[in-house]
């Protein structure tokens, strides 16, 4: 196999520390494994996405002593290979359109509820269900259509089983081969989107495609998106796109055990650049 990682940072804010971990480890692993690092620049959100943040990434990971091969991909250059995704979804009455808003949502979910903790999933509350039984399916997605497309979850998964091969662990120490089934994902996951009314993709079906387009055989990134992963895997099994193996790694915190956020700027590799850190002092910070 020939072993290819990828970091996959968002363009919108400084990397800090929690970056920089997060690419020495999918670095690491393909160097360990004779492999090549791939870097990807995930756009999708042009409203939050800048130029200057892009140039500072390229900028901040050479300087660790990073290197990739380009031309980067951009997710924004794959709007094509997105909508052709959800095109054959459409064609498959695999997605529906949703018109709600999070109040539709929410005032839908609190009424049997009745004040109860709110139903949450990885991918936010799980949706209640409201245009999955009344959308009609007579008319292709389009960009122009002020809609969301969210995936039809009981059909996606049916009485499937998934798995796939953790080297890293989930938060729960999770690892080895992770086998989760469908009825699972439709409780703790259910109905998500695949197109966002503003960008008219999303995060899940993004980057599920480009690990494909990219032939990548490893993934590596935070354990907060481990419960995601089983998104991910149905998303694959959907469209038949192989599943890589995922290496979920710890979260770096601050002192006081909260996860970094792109907002801390203290701990932005450029403020510790501009201090005079070295990339190796920075490795030693992270624990590499
Ligand atoms: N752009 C995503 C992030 O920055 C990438 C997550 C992933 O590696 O799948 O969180």
């Amino acid at each position: 196999m020939h072993v290819r990682t990828r970091f996959a940072p968002s363009p919108t804010g400084p990397l800090h520390l929690g970056h920089a971990f997060s690419a020495l480890r999918a670095h690491d692993i393909a160097v360990q494994l004779s492999g090549e690092f791939l870097l990807r620049i995930e756009d999708i959100d042009q409203s939050r996405s800048k130029p200057a943040w892009e140039a500072q990434i390229y900028d901040d990971l050479s300087w660790l002593g990073l290197r990739w091969p380009t031309p980067v991909l951009r997710q924004s250059d794959r709007y094509e290979a997105y909508r052709a995704a959800l095109q054959e979804l459409w064609d498959r009455n695999a997605i529906f359109q949703c018109r709600c808003n999070r109040k539709d949502i929410l005032a839908a979910i609190s009424a049997p509820q009745e004040g109860g903790d709110l139903p949450v999933g990885p991918d936010g509350v799980i949706y209640p269900g409201t245009c999955r039984k009344t959308s009609s399916h007579v008319k292709a997605p389009s960009p122009v259509d002020d809609v969301a497309l969210r995936l039809d979850m009981s059909k996606a998964v049916r009485d499937k089983s998934y798995s796939f091969m953790e080297t890293g662990a989930g938060p729960n120490g999770e690892t080895g081969l992770i086998a989760f089934d469908g009825q699972e994902v439709l409780r703790a996951i259910g109905d998500v989107v695949l197109a966002r009314r503003d960008i008219g993709t999303s995060y899940h079906l993004s980057v599920v495609l480009d690990d494909a387009a990219q032939a990548i055989t490893h993934v590596v990134r935070g354990q907060d998106l481990f419960e995601a992963t089983k998104i991910h895997v149905v998303l694959q099994h959907l469209l038949g796109l192989p599943t890589p193996i995922y290496h979920h790694h710890r979260l770096i915190r601050d002192e006081a055990g909260k996860r970094l956020a792109k907002r801390d700027d203290a701990r932005a590799i450029l403020k510790y650049r501009e201090d005079g850190v070295t990339a190796d002092q920075i490795r030693a910070k992270v624990g590499l």
